[in-house]
């Protein structure tokens, strides 16, 4: 059953979507060449404790993580596909660092996360890497629309994605959005249009393509969490928090 909301209580949920969209534009700023991981993962629980939020990743401790996360924000570098746990790294100039960022403020959780190149300037297959994620999100949100089908949002993800030459790992995906981090429906980053459930107003859903270079593999690191490619190629991943309204999706964590 994936549950609804009401529009009165998609409007609770903006703070939190706009407070992780603030968050992610202020790390991101923050991550320049020789910036410390943990000074990264610092700044992100200087702002939520500052705006009274609450972490969903600092006690997350699912069957799959070695021990509880510890950190509020994933910092996925180079390798690192996602779960990348902030440690003792600094950045350097055309790292390919991802930011996953998720938060409960005023009762109601968003999530979103972003890829870059650190010092701006990387490799071209990096950035199209990027912006192939990108795209992919925009599609996926597109398709995000009363009457459409679940499948028709993983469809629209997996075709960016195939079409860019990327192949596509269908284990971990997007999801929905509530009072908790994750609920139903899971959504696999590729699929067959028209098939699922029927996408209804007052859905929230994560929707989160990610891919890396040239594997769908991925193995998980001594630290327990960080999740790497399998024969060390890079990877991105994009996110936003999206609420299906009447009038199409409504992205709740967009940055502005
Ligand atoms: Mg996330």
């Amino acid at each position: 059953m994936i549950p609804r909301h009401s529009p009165g209580t998609l409007d609770q949920m903006r703070p939190a979507g706009a407070f992780v969209a603030s968050v992610l534009t202020q790390v991101s700023r923050a991550a320049t060449p020789g910036t410390n991981l943990l000074e990264l993962d610092a700044l992100a629980h200087d702002l939520i404790r500052e705006a009274g939020a609450t972490s969903c990743y600092i006690d997350y401790h699912p069957s799959f993580g070695g021990s509880p996360f510890g950190k509020v924000i994933c910092t996925s570098v180079n390798d690192a596909a996602l779960h990348g746990l902030p440690h003792d790294y600094r950045l350097a100039n055309g790292d390919l660092l991802s930011l996953d960022f998720a938060v409960s403020l005023q009762g109601w959780v968003a999530d979103s996360a972003l890829s870059m190149i650190v010092g701006g300037q990387g490799s071209a297959a990096d950035q199209r890497l990027i912006d192939t994620c990108e795209e992919a999100l925009v599609a996926g949100i597109a398709h995000a629309q009363p009457g459409n089908r679940l499948g028709d949002i993983s469809a629209a993800i997996g075709e960016v994605s195939r079409a860019a030459g990327y192949s596509v790992n269908t284990d971990f995906g997007g999801h929905g959005v509530g009072r908790t981090m994750h609920e139903d429906p899971s959504i696999p980053n590729d699929g067959r249009p028209g098939s699922g459930p029927a996408l209804k107003p007052g859905m929230v859903f994560a929707i989160e393509p990610w891919l890396m270079h040239s594997t769908d593999e991925i193995y998980t690191a001594d630290d327990g969490w960080t999740l790497r490619s399998a024969d060390g190629s890079r990877s991105a991943h994009v996110e936003h928090t999206v609420a299906i309204t009447k009038n199409g999706p409504l992205v709740l964590t967009q940055r502005s």
